[in-house]
């Protein structure tokens, strides 16, 4: 059960209830005690170590039972705050659109994965995705087909990204990243490949209108200590290479490039 406290009159009100639950309970158990010690004659006479026993107990019993209600409620908003903490940093990290991770989500899983690559020996693979005339595409069939365009690309990327053990992300507007490690040259030029064409032959439809698009793709191999950033922007250069080429083609970046820039 979550609590909802938003004003200081749901403060007042939360504590308030609190207090008479505790209260109600203290009373109930005092009336139990006091009934079990001195039974229910109010007649009979009372002995003075009765009284006491019975006020030891009240306050052992009363005091335990606060202390365990409380401790128990603290445990349970402890829990809804982790719980919270956990949702924000999910929504924090996601694309509300296509439910792919965002840049930020991206960059934070990319950046260990990276790490673990290097020590490992292992060479990583950015891919940077754009998909191609996207303005024009928005300009003839609207926003709306548009949006549903990111959606089935992020759909493809997805689906990749679950065959092939792939981090994949919106990292932007019409733009997708996938990081993968410990793959070569050749593996993911052929991975790329796969990407580009089964997002062109995949039929957008929305509404009355179904079309295809293509999509350009940069991609680099990084090997030894890099920074994600460095890799982004290598990748990224291979990308406009790639668009200035024509579109609808994968370009790998010169290794060259990793070298000097
Ligand atoms: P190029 O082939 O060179 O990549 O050209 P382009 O038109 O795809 O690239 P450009 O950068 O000129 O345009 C990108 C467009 O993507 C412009 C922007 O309106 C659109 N866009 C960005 N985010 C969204 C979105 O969330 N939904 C929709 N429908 N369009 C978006
Ligand atoms: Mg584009
Ligand atoms: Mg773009």
């Amino acid at each position: 059960m979550s609590i909802q406290i938003t004003t200081h009159g749901d403060v007042l009100r939360h504590t308030a209830r609190r207090v008479a639950v505790a209260s109600s309970l203290s009373i109930v158990l005092t009336t139990a005690i006091v009934l079990t010690y001195l039974g229910s004659n109010p007649a009979a006479l009372v002995r003075t170590g009765d009284v006491i026993v019975m006020s030891l107990v009240a306050a052992t019993a009363i005091s335990a039972m606060l202390s365990g209600i409380l401790s128990y409620r603290s445990a349970r908003l402890m829990q809804q705050l982790t719980l919270m903490r956990c949702e924000l940093s999910r929504i924090s990290q996601t694309d509300q659109l296509t439910g792919l991770l965002n840049r930020r989500g991206f960059d934070e899983a990319a950046l260990p994965a990276l790490s673990s690559a290097y020590h490992a020996g292992l060479p990583a693979v950015v891919f940077m995705c754009d998909i191609d005339h996207f303005k024009s595409i928005n300009d003839r069939f609207g926003h709306e087909f548009g949006d549903r365009a990111l959606i089935e690309i992020a759909g493809v990327l997805r689906h990749f990204s679950r065959t092939h053990g792939a981090l994949v992300a919106r990292h932007g507007g019409e733009e997708f990243s996938v990081l993968m490690i410990g793959i070569s040259h050749e593996q993911a030029e052929l991975y790329a490949e796969e990407i580009r064409k089964t997002c062109a032959a995949r039929e957008i439809r929305s509404g009355e209108i179904c079309e295809r698009l293509t999509i350009s793709i940069g991609f680099t191999v990084a090997r030894g200590e890099t920074d994600l950033a460095h890799i982004m922007r290598i990748a990224d250069q291979a990308l406009y290479t790639a668009k200035r080429q024509g579109r609808d083609r994968v370009v790998r970046a010169d290794e060259m490039a990793l070298v000097a820039a």
